[in-house]
Parts: structure tokens; C-alpha cells; sequence
């Protein structure tokens, strides 16, 4: 299977090549052509699978087809991940895959000053990458709002739960609009990660490496 043979629009297409890479991963290939299609997904996979590219792709694709503009303050896709240097590299994803696109992105953790990420989510994002405790934080200040995310990504949700962020992560879910995407990536799938899964997908593919 190629990436070309996956939906993958041209832009993305592009992206790829120039990266070198042709052919997609398991977790790519069983993922994005569900959510090219709009369906959640719950998907069991470590880190080194390709796990990133399998939404950002697909999300990104969505994102260029619904031709909305983000408000300011918001975000239009939002990834929580359980630490800064996971932020970085999904950010640094999403600028990869998004290079044709005139894609604006954000990345919110903790540890270092308030201000520049007030800043740079004045004007509104496609794209924000946030640890949920600063993004907490950012939205308790009034300086981020969730009401009109169109898809949610919580990457490495085990990690997130070990880490004592179920309580950031249901308020944030509960201040993002029901209707939107959704898609939970976990290496484990402990009992509380179920839970989880259940109560912020809507009938989710379930892929797995
Ligand atoms: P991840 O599991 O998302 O952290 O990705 C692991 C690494 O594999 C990253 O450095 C990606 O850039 C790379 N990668 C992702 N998809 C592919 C692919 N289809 N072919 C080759 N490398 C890839």
C-alpha cells in the first residue's frame, strides 16, 4: 500500500515525498482512512509506530476541507500530550505534514512564562499542542477558549493518567464541543484508559500494532 492509495490529498502527498516516505505504516494504513472519513478513533500503539503522522495527516486534510477560519483565542484542532518534549515533536508533525498549507500552530506546556503562548493564541490557531495542566491554566486566564474545536487528539493517554492529568483532561474535554472528532492514542489499555475511551469517543474504530 502507498500513501497515495490512502485518500491522502496532494498537499499531503507532497509532504511526504519530500520527507521520503512512500510507503505508510500499520497503524497509518488502518487509521487514516477512517479518519479521512470522519469516525473516531481508539488506537493502541507505542511510540516509533508512526502514531503521529496517522492523525495529523488525516486532520489536516479535514481541516483544509471545511475551509473555516480559527476564532480568536481558539483552535480548530487541539492535541493534548502528557509532556513538553511530545508537544514539540507532534508540533514540529503537524508544520512537517502541514507545509502546503498556510497553517498557523501552537504549542501551550508548562515551565516556562504565560505570555508568549497568551500571545501567540491571540489571533487563533488551526493547530494547538498543549499539556492539560498549562492549558488549564491558559483558560481559567480567559486566554484560550475550546468552543469551537472541530477534532481533539489525546496522544499517549496512558502516559497522561500516570502522570495525574485525568482532572485537567475531563474539564477540557467538557469545555470542547460534543460534536467534533476524536481520537485517543494509548500504548496500554489499562482499565482507567477504557473509561476514558468511553467517555469521549462516539463508536471509534479501534486500530492496533
Ligand atoms: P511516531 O511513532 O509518530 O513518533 O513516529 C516515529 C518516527 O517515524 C518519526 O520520526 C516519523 O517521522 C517517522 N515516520 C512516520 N511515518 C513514517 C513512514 N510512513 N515511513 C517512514 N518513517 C515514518
Amino acid at each position: 500500500v502507498l500513501f497515495s492509495e490512502l485518500g491522502l490529498a496532494e498537499p499531503l502527498l507532497k509532504a511526504l515525498e519530500a520527507e521520503g516516505y512512500t510507503t505508510p505504516t500499520p497503524i497509518q494504513e488502518q487509521s487514516i482512512p477512517h479518519l479521512l472519513q470522519g469516525s473516531d478513533v481508539l488506537g493502541l500503539a507505542q511510540t516509533g509506530t508512526g502514531k503521529t503522522a496517522s492523525f495529523a495527516l488525516p486532520l489536516l486534510q479535514r481541516l483544509d476541507q471545511f475551509k473555516k477560519r480559527a476564532m480568536p483565542k481558539s483552535c480548530r484542532i487541539l492535541v493534548l500530550t502528557p509532556t513538553r518534549e511530545l508537544a514539540v515533536q507532534v508540533g514540529q508533525s503537524f508544520k512537517t505534514y502541514g507545509c502546503h498549507y498556510r497553517l498557523r500552530h501552537a504549542l501551550v506546556f508548562g515551565g516556562v512564562g504565560m505570555v508568549p503562548q497568551i500571545k501567540t493564541m491571540a489571533g487563533g490557531v488551526d493547530v494547538l499542542v498543549a499539556t492539560p495542566g498549562r492549558l488549564l491554566d491558559l483558560i481559567e486566564q480567559g486566554a484560550i477558549r475550546l468552543d469551537s474545536v472541530e477534532a481533539l487528539v489525546l496522544d499517549e493517554a496512558d502516559r497522561m493518567l500516570d502522570m495525574g492529568f485525568i482532572q485537567p483532561i475531563r474539564k477540557i474535554v467538557a469545555l470542547v464541543p460534543k460534536q467534533r472528532q476524536t481520537v485517543l492514542f494509548s500504548a496500554t489499555m489499562p482499565d482507567s484508559i477504557v473509561g476514558l475511551a468511553n467517555s469521549v469517543l462516539h463508536t471509534p474504530v479501534r486500530v492496533e500494532v
